[in-house]
């Protein structure tokens, strides 16, 4: 597996969130996104030279002093332009019990194609609990979503997905508490 030292980020490690997937939550915000949506709420986080340059290692350790997460979700900017660093840093985290959401601009199915030509991207789905997939689409934006800002998002059960060669959905409305909260929160 090829190795990354560093990460760019937008921000430091956020905890406590409760609006980017269940439970309360870290959030890694990558810097970094060419999709460039119309009325995307971060155009901060596009530029591939912003944000801070920020060594693995001090995100793991940010993750060691979590308190009371239950999960760790990577949104930004776009986390599939850093798929190797994402990838070490999603596997530490699920070693730590977190499971993890991914906020990106591909679709799964523009996933898939990348990992056809760079498997990292297969290996970073792989610990992937769910997929917020599609860019943001004003014309298609509904506050009422949970989880997502337009209807073409989809959230994806990732595992159900791969193992079926199909999407499914993750069902937000009646999703398997035993199974996201399988993993102990961390440290409680
Ligand atoms: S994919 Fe997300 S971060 Fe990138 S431009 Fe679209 S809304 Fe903004």
């Amino acid at each position: 597996m090829k190795q990354s030292k560093y990460i760019r980020l937008a921000a430091d490690l956020q905890s406590d969130s409760i609006v980017d997937g269940p439970g309360l939550r870290a959030v890694l915000w990558t810097q970094g996104c060419g999709h460039h949506c119309e009325g995307c709420q971060n155009p901060q986080t596009w530029d591939f030279e912003g944000g801070g340059l920020v060594p693995i290692e001090a995100v793991k350790e940010a993750i060691d002093e979590l308190e009371y997460q239950t999960g760790l979700t990577f949104s930004g900017g776009d986390p599939m332009y850093q798929p190797e660093a994402c990838n070490e840093i999603a596997e530490y985290a699920r070693s730590k019990g977190l499971n993890i959401w991914v906020y990106t601009g591909f679709t799964y199915e523009e996933v898939l194609k990348l990992a056809e030509k760079k498997p990292i991207y297969r290996e970073f789905l792989d610990k992937v609990d769910v997929l917020v997939d599609g860019r943001f689409v004003l014309k298609k934006r509904n506050l009422n979503l949970l989880f997502r800002g337009s209807s073409n998002q989809r959230l994806i059960d990732v595992p159900a997905s791969l193992k079926k060669g199909e999407v499914v959905l993750f069902n937000e409305y009646n999703y398997n508490e035993e199974k996201y909260f399988e993993r102990e929160p961390m440290f409680v």
